[in-house]
């Protein structure tokens, strides 16, 4: 099957990149022809408010090897992969960006790997041009975070949705019912031989990125909570640090003002040391509610069982 002339996916989620898509639709067409591969491009409108969905209708109708589902309003970029995934017939699906940030030629590589046996070949990233320095300490921060929390997990840091699926894991995936999900998190959870394969991202060709710092910390928080509980033991050893920490500075107070009669000449009044105490004492107990309450939010939605995302128009 891999040997021969296999059947590749490309899946494609679009959000507003009318200017790209004409433009990402050449390029992969010819990287695909040139290759003489079997292929279909399945393109996800995730509720696009500008021309996007025209387009995409208008290479279905004239390309019998594109596709496209739409959904009824922006569900974010990890349904639309969900979508995608869901929809490809591909021996193996290659997941791309709509904006062309991700280079095709790394997807020869990408094929190279498979046909050598791999599962999921997962493309790293090296420089992004269009990434700030902000964004760029942001996602450092979160890897480190992430392992320091989670070391059962292999998080390979910067590793991103460019990757290519091979049959087998897509259809585990497929059977994976969470509701708020990173799907490249949830890959790494699923096992299987993978390579990591690095790439330098491009510049988007139009356009701006549509990732907000608030969905990029949305993405970072769920990537930790949905995947490990570390966290809440994290929880557990900041409550017994506090604790430790309280009883020392107090035996420290009560030595230095009441057995040693105040030789520092520090003066300390016993309001003041309750005062202190208690803000800090309530911080920690916010922290650790606002915690808790991220689980709980989680825990609702997946109860909730709504579906991941709506589809209004499909071909
Ligand atoms: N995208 C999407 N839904 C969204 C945001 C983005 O489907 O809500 C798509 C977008 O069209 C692009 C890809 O996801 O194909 C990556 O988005 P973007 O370029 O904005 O993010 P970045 O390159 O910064 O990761
Ligand atoms: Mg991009």
């Amino acid at each position: 099957m891999k040997t021969s002339n296999p059947f590749i996916t490309f899946v494609i989620p679009v959000y507003n990149e009318e200017g790209n898509l004409l433009w990402h639709y050449e390029q992969v067409t010819s990287f695909a022809k040139e290759r003489s591969l079997k292929y279909e491009l399945v393109y996800i409108n995730d509720g696009s408010r500008d021309r996007s969905l025209e387009i995409l209708k208008d290479l279905c109708k004239k390309d019998s090897n594109a596709h496209f589902i739409s959904f009824s309003r922006n569900f974010g970029k990890e349904a639309a992969l969900t979508a995608g995934l869901r929809k490809a017939k591909g021996d193996a699906v290659v997941c791309l960006d709509g904006d062309g940030q991700y280079p095709l030629e790394t997807v020869d590589t990408f094929l190279e790997e498979w046909r050598g046996g791999a599962q999921l070949v997962i493309g790293v990233r090296g420089v992004n041009p269009t990434e700030t320095i902000i964004q760029r300490l942001g996602s450092r921060a979160f890897y480190t975070l992430l392992k320091f929390l989670d070391s059962q997990q292999e998080v390979v840091s910067k590793s991103t949705d460019f990757r290519l699926i091979d049959r087998r894991v897509v259809d585990e995936f497929n059977k994976l019912t969470e509701r708020n999900r990173v799907a490249r998190n949830l890959m790494d959870w699923l096992g299987f031989k993978r390579v990591y394969v690095p790439f330098n991202a491009l510049e988007r060709y139009s356009g701006v990125a549509s990732y907000s710092f608030k969905k990029r910390l949305k993405l970072a928080l769920d990537g930790m909570i949905k995947h490990s509980t570390a966290p809440l033991k994290f929880i557990g050893i900041l409550g017994m640090l506090v604790s430790f920490l309280s009883i020392l500075a107090a035996t420290l107070l009560i030595v230095e003002k009441y057995i040693l009669g105040d030789p520092l000449g520090l003066a300390i009044t016993g309001t003041a040391i309750l005062a202190l105490l208690l803000s800090f004492l309530v911080g920690i107990v916010l922290v650790c509610q606002g915690l808790l309450a991220l689980y709980l939010e989680n825990v609702y939605h997946e109860t909730q069982n709504r579906p991941l995302f709506i589809i209004n128009e499909e071909e």
